[in-house]
């Protein structure tokens, strides 16, 4: 076992300290100033200045004692609208408040990796930007942080995130997983809105029935996936929500549907949006009506930088050993972190914390869902070798 992850392990406790107390007390979305408040604090005990970034964000910088560039790190602090059922003896007191995505242990990783770092300072080459932010669960907290200028001032060089797995097959918990390439998909929600014209239900030749608009647009949106998209570029557009009228003999005048584009690769994403609008305008105009095509939330994909990542992974190996390490396929799911990695090479990992076997058998998202602690020194044991080998290794180049 290396040393670091020796000191990881060292530091258990206060993980799972910092960790309950996130978790019985979530908050969501951009505002969270419990959460930001408490973060600041364990931060600024470990000799840390720290800056508020768009309201609840937070960036602390550690110079290192020698010059070198500079790596971000970043952690996710918000939870989701879940009313918890875990059963946890620290569950939260947050009514309908809940950290059923993990980002508490997130955020008590990235914690544990600054304690690390901090104690390892003369060995730093550079400068590491550790970065708390708020609202990725749908909020545009990255995108906001990114305007707020967490990039700059200094420059960032490179980046990298982690997320909790759980419930896979043959990953056991503590298993540093990693995707080459694309490892989350691109997610565009749309809402196609239909015009037509009300009438009585006797007379539906006197009307133009948005329910008939919507039917035969949700129909021909499904060629996008099935007939016009490259066979090997994987996609997934589903749709959620469809609504139209309010009683059985009344045709009403307009309706909407919602739903959601995944990809990962900005060709096939790009033609499934030209095409939803074409189909769904071309489609409603055939039938005597009009369609509009909105996006709510537009999400690149979230692509690893190949050699930022595969030089990651093999860091990682050192420290947990090549056992403690998997390759992971991509998911269909998005994440916000996919905005620092349009604009900074980077990588982004998944951390096992329980699989199938071990009995975390509840995905995140799910009010139930549980996680295993015991994962969480090998998070804070990654982010810090991973920092220091990736700064010393191109600490001299221009
Ligand atoms: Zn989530
Ligand atoms: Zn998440």
């Amino acid at each position: 076992m290396s040393d670091l992850h020796q000191e990881a392990l060292n530091l258990r406790e206060e993980l799972v300290r910092w960790r309950r107390w996130l978790h019985t007390h979530p908050e969501l979305g951009m505002d969270l100033p419990g959460t930001a408040a408490y973060v600041r604090t364990q931060l600024e005990e470990m000799g840390y200045t720290v800056q508020s970034l768009c309201g609840t964000g937070l960036a602390a910088l550690l110079e290192g004692s020698k010059p070198g560039k500079t790596l971000l790190l970043r952690a996710d602090m918000d939870a989701l609208p879940i009313q918890e059922e875990s059963g946890e003896p620290f569950s939260s007191q947050n009514p309908g408040v809940c950290h059923a995505c993990g980002h508490d242990t997130h955020t008590a990783m990235l914690l544990g990796a600054a304690k690390l770092l901090m104690a390892h300072r003369e060995e730093v080459c550079g400068r590491v930007k550790l970065v708390f932010q708020p609202g990725e669960e749908g909020a545009g907290g990255a995108q906001a942080m990114v305007k707020a200028g967490v990039l700059e001032s200094p420059h960032v060089d490179a980046a990298m995130a982690l997320h909790q797995v759980v419930t896979r097959h043959n990953v056991p918990s503590g298993t540093l997983c990693y995707t080459p390439g694309g490892t989350m998909a691109s997610c565009d929600v749309f809402r196609i809105t239909v015009r037509g014209k009300g009438c009585h239900g006797a007379a539906p030749e006197l009307g133009v029935n948005p329910i008939h608009l919507l039917c035969s647009i949700y129909q021909a949106i499904q060629t996008i996936e099935f007939c016009e998209k490259k066979r090997q570029r994987p996609m997934a557009l589903s749709v959620g929500q469809i609504q139209a009228g309010a009683a059985g003999n009344v045709i009403p005048g307009d309706g909407f549907l919602c739903g959601s584009l995944r990809c990962f690769d900005t060709e096939t994403r790009t033609l499934a949006k030209r095409r939803l609008r074409e189909i769904a305008e071309g489609v409603a105009a055939t039938l005597g009506g009009r369609a509009e095509v909105e996006f709510s939330l537009e999400m690149p994909p979230t692509v690893n930088d190949t050699a930022v990542g595969n030089e990651m992974f093999t860091y990682a190996k050192e420290v947990l050993g090549p056992e403690r390490t998997a390759y992971l396929d991509p998911v269909m799911g998005s994440e916000d972190f996919a905005e620092i990695l349009t604009r900074v090479p980077g990588v982004y990992f998944r951390l096992s914390m329980g699989s199938w076997e071990e009995g975390y058998r509840i995905n995140s998202h799910h009010p139930a869902v549980r996680f295993d602690e015991d994962a969480m020194p090998n998070g804070a044991a990654v982010f810090a070798h991973c920092t220091l080998r990736w700064l010393e290794r191109h600490a001299f180049e221009s």
